[in-house]
């Protein structure tokens, strides 16, 4: 039966999983660096990203190799997904292949892929030649199934709206983050033109704080501030609690700022401790 609140809150669910997914595994992980994440994240990661649509061959590696780029490159001519340079509708409506077409937002050959990012795993286990590769668009669709079974046909409607905004939220914010919203602190790189897009990082899994990141890209948090809060980085805690992630770099132990307010913080600070 459709029920407007709980077809959005599901949706809203999804979407924030999938943002959190992208930000602790693909990009504070492996982009990065900043964080080890043991194989059950990583599977997990996978399938949860081929079920909302987040599939493509050697993603990880195409992903880790364009973001990089952009963080040395950022808002340069050769940036790419930089707004200065790209539309709007470029950035987030134009087909990302892990190929793409030169001149293209996320255009990445290769041999620039290996260039930045053969140090990224690519798979090729059963779950990715067996599903993934062999199914690479049947995830959305059974989340769609999943929502005419739950809600019906209008809840069907309402669910793909929210289906098509996982597909292109990382694009979306991608893009807000070097456009829209305030600093802590005026830029390093004077080229660079990220902001944080609002203070709460929810929505994009902790992806609106632009600013803050790209002036420390290594760091696995990404809020800075009493009145930031970074979903991504609380769940990097409770995994790092579970010992699921581990820290490869301990300045985040040596902030203040968010020793507070988390009271589960000093077991994983004692963890993050031992393994240093
Ligand atoms: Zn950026
Ligand atoms: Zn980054």
């Amino acid at each position: 039966m459709f029920e407007w609140y709980w077809v959005n809150l599901a949706g809203f669910l999804v979407q924030v999983i999938s943002s959190t997914v992208i930000t602790v595994w693909i990009h504070r992980t492996w982009c990065h660096r900043g964080l080890n994440s043991n194989e059950s994240v990583a599977t997990f990661s996978r399938f949860w990203l081929w079920m909302v649509g987040w599939y493509w061959p050697n993603l990880l590696q195409h992903f880790s190799a364009t973001h990089r780029k952009h963080h040395a490159r950022s808002d340069r001519e050769d940036d790419p997904h930089s707004p200065f340079y790209f539309t709007f509708s470029q950035l987030v409506f134009e087909k990302v292949d892990g190929k793409g077409t030169p001149g293209k937002p996320y255009y990445m050959p290769p041999e620039e892929v290996q260039r930045w990012a053969s140090d990224v795993p690519t798979y090729d286990d059963w779950l990715e030649r067996r599903v993934f590769r062999t199914y690479p668009k049947r995830g959305p669709l059974i989340v769609a199934l999943a929502y005419l079974i739950l809600f019906g046909w209008l809840g069907l409607l309402n669910g793909l709206l929210w289906i098509f905004f996982t597909r292109i939220s990382a694009r979306m914010h991608n893009y807000m983050s070097h456009k829209t919203g305030y600093r802590n602190w005026p830029h390093t790189d004077p080229i660079d033109k990220s902001v944080n897009i609002v203070p709460i990082g929810i929505l994009w899994g902790g992806e609106e704080f632009g600013a803050n990141h790209h002036d420390d890209p290594q760091s696995p948090r990404f809020s800075r501030t009493w009145f930031e809060f970074d979903i991504g980085w609380l769940t990097v805690l409770v995994l790092g609690y579970f010992g699921l992630v581990q820290f490869i770099d301990d300045r985040q132990v040596k902030d203040k700022w968010y020793l507070k307010g988390w009271y589960k913080y000093k077991k994983v600070d004692k963890r993050v401790k031992n393994q240093l």
